[in-house]
């Protein structure tokens, strides 16, 4: 890292961010490479790959593709995606075990297989797994899951990826990525009483909104970092992720010292202490903007319901309940996720469960935990704080994502029926959770939402109101407690990790033909090197169209590693602008109504390529490049919308797509949603905007518009070979 930082400063001769010094220490070639934070395109060499149960499928099919015997960078994979919360904890995960067998049997081979590290159901979140066991100062990490930003509490720039882009680096592939801008976020002060760390990234969000991280890292400085805990500072991290971040990233501190030697990583620590000077910005290191946050001004807040940037001060939240008509009954309070199941709190979230069974009453909401990791559930048994949460009424589940994803069998309301939820994870969009549209989820810090979970009720200030004890007497929480690091050190619970075996030749890979679950891949055929003349528009959505808009979650994550099976959820989310109806739209061959990926399956089967014109932001959300293959699958040529989300826009490039925007994002409203294009493809030359000509579907006048995008040369390639695995192919001569 010294080294390589020297060549970097003495081109660039300016101080640098920390953001900068992890990225550009991992150039692949810093003596040339161009540098310039929101321009060019870095090409890294980053440390370690993670993939989580849902994308590592087909990240190690694509792998597979490649025809290399292991993979050159190490390499975890984590099941916790698959894991459907409905009984508790071990009923939970015994089922799991039992419906997944044949994806859990072949990652486990294909881990095995191509020497890469295999965390078995049970074993926890990826978030935590790699916070207690693989994050350190100074290192770069990609993770194929949007929350990987969370290793960010340790130091770390770990960014969250497609899963083609995790199989360059598992094959030896310098990683791209464009420098990004650095956003500085000063923190001052203390927290204290019933403030979290989880507010400092709630209002942070409200500042920024889900586009205002866009390109960016987000870097936290100043001397109210050194209060925070270093799970504290993870769970900041890792909901960066909702403001569009690349990622985000604390300074090397004592506090990270500390958790790395209860993580049994002294060693590391001493090595960043003396190290230690590079492990934090520059004196005079400029950012790209600045925001200051003074803690011991900081109110809790709740952000929500449906967006996690809409963020409400506590003291603020009892109104917006009532003048938004937010539904005031609580039914659920959800603690834990990748995102806030740390032993600090889960301790702050007991002591809030004693108090109030110290007065005789308990959960009046449903509430349910999700340990991150087997080790932080292990630890809570020994230590108490499970008892206490079983005894409060709470359910624990398996340490798994659950409900955060979707994987949750709710029973307590009907589908459709308006009802609150309020959980400590970190992401609230519509039907996430349960399905359901109407619930609306709201996102807190577990404090918050224990609190709210007494009282039953979003009408409700800890820091302000009373309950009723069991008698009927008023009283008030105390103000949470909780150690952030367990004082007898961490139980490690059941042994859930595999490591590679010595004989890698003997072992096979477990892929039926006939699974419904698993297909091996066929590469995309190349672009036919023509202009795409009169193709039609299959879907023009309109407003938010996230990842799980496009490639919907919950009961579609069983097809993770079947393409042909999961392109039947492609853009059933999206709101078609013809009709404001999701899964509705004109069949432009039969005039016919029909669902989005019916359609595009017989435009595919008639030979006919089409485009999707899309709204802001378009694909924010997730990394997973389902929603960039399905597309690519079902015969989608461009994605064209007002603008993209980042990780997004490259899956659709690695899948040989084409991602434009608008010139003039006005265009977008002139665009009828049954007109037909010509697309000017062999215009694709770096730096210049394609033409698009617009044939309007009333036979009105067709006219220009001017599309722009980000592809460099080598992402042209990738769309001429027809992707970026084919373009790997044909240079290795596969
Ligand atoms: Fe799992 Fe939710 Fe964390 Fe994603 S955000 S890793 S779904 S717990």
């Amino acid at each position: 890292m010294k080294e390589n930082l020297e060549i970097v400063r003495g081109r660039l001769n300016r101080p640098l961010t920390y953001a900068e010094k992890i990225l550009y220490s991992h150039l692949d070639n810093p003596h040339e490479q161009e540098i310039e934070r929101g321009k060019s395109y870095l090409k890294l060499r980053p440390d370690r790959v993670a993939c989580q149960d849902a994308t590592a499928q087909m990240a190690i099919l694509q792998f597979m593709s490649a025809g290399m015997p292991s993979v050159a960078t190490p390499t975890t994979v984590h099941c916790d995606h698959l894991i459907e919360a409905q009984l508790g904890g071990e009923k939970d995960l015994a089922r799991a075990v039992d419906i997944n067998k044949e994806v859990y049997d072949f990652l486990s081979t294909s881990c095995a297989k191509y020497n890469i590290g295999f965390w078995k159901p049970g074993s926890g979140i990826i978030h935590q797994i790699i916070l207690e066991n693989y994050a350190f100062p100074g290192g770069l990490l990609i993770g194929t899951d949007s929350h990987t930003p969370n290793a960010g509490g340790l130091g770390m720039a770990a960014i969250g990826v497609g899963g083609a882009d995790a199989v360059d680096v598992m094959a030896n592939l310098p990683w791209e990525l464009k420098a990004p801008k650095v956003i500085g976020v000063r923190l001052t002060g203390k927290l204290s009483g019933w403030t979290a760390p989880k507010d400092i990234i709630l209002k942070t969000a409200g500042i920024l909104t889900v586009k205002g991280g866009t390109g960016a890292i987000v870097e936290y400085h100043g001397p109210g970092t050194e209060g925070l805990s270093c799970t504290g500072m993870g769970t900041i991290c890792n909901m960066g992720a909702e403001i569009g971040a690349t990622t985000s990233v604390f300074p090397f501190n004592d506090r990270m010292y500390d958790y790395l030697k209860a993580t049994k990583r002294q060693q590391i620590g001493d090595f960043a202490r003396e190290y230690a000077q590079e492990l934090k910005e520059d004196e005079g290191a400029e950012y790209d903007q600045l925001i200051e946050i003074n803690l011991s001004e900081l109110e809790p807040h709740i952000n929500g319901p449906f967006t996690p940037d809409l963020a409400t001060p506590i003291s603020k939240f009892k109104d917006a309940v009532q003048s938004n008509k937010w539904p005031e009954e609580l039914k659920v309070g959800l603690i834990g996720s990748c995102t806030n199941s740390s032993y600090e709190d889960m301790s702050r979230a007991a002591s809030i469960a004693e108090d109030a069974m110290s007065h005789g009453i308990k959960a009046k909401s449903m509430f349910t935990v999700t340990p991150g990791s087997e080790q932080i559930r292990a630890t809570i048994a020994r230590d108490g704080q499970m008892k206490t949460f079983e005894e409060f009424g709470g359910l624990v589940l398996a340490n798994a994502c659950g409900p955060c994803i979707g994987q949750w069998d709710r029973k307590d309301v009907k589908k459709g029926e308006p009802n609150s939820i309020i959980s400590s994870y970190n992401r609230n969009f519509t039907g996430r959770n349960d399905a359901n549209p109407a619930t609306h989820a709201f996102v807190t810090s577990p404090d918050l939402v224990v609190a709210m979970t007494i009282a039953g009720t979003l009408n409700f200030n800890p820091l302000t109101d009373t309950l009723k004890d069991k008698d009927g007497n008023d009283f008030k929480l105390k103000e949470p407690h909780g150690s952030g690091l367990p004082a007898n050190g961490f139980d490690p619970g059941q042994d859930t990790y595999q490591a590679p075996p010595k004989d890698r030749e003997s072992v096979s890979v477990a892929v039926s033909p006939s699974s419904d679950r698993l297909q091996i891949l066929k590469p995309f055929d190349p672009w036919d090197g023509k202009d795409a003349m009169g193709i039609p528009i299959l879907i023009k959505a309109q407003g938010k169209t996230t990842t799980d808009h496009i490639s919907m979650a919950g009961p579609w994550l069983k097809y993770r590693g079947h393409l042909d099976n999961i392109s039947n959820n492609m853009l059933i989310g999206a709101i078609n602008a013809e009709n404001g109806e999701a899964n509705k739209i004109k069949n432009p061959v039969t005039g016919e109504y029909g669902t989005v990926p019916g359609v595009a399956r017989d435009l595919k089967k008639h030979g006919t390529k089409w485009v999707v014109v899309g709204d802001w932001n378009y694909g924010e959300g997730s990394s997973r490049e389902h929603a960039a293959l399905e597309p690519r699958h079902l015969g989608g040529l461009a994605i064209i919308t007002r603008s993209f989300a980042r990780i997004h826009e490259t899956n659709l490039k690695k899948q040989g797509m084409l991602p434009l925007t608008f010139s003039n994002p006005e265009d977008y409203d002139k665009i009828g949603p049954n007109d037909k294009v010509d697309l000017m493809c062999t215009q694709l030359a770096v730096g210049k905007p394609m033409k698009m000509v617009v044939h309007p579907a009333d036979g009105g006048e067709a006219f220009e518009v001017e599309l722009s995008h980000t592809f460099n040369e080598g992402q042209i390639e990738w769309f001429k070979n027809g992707s970026a695995l084919n373009t790997m192919a044909k240079k290795a001569g596969t």
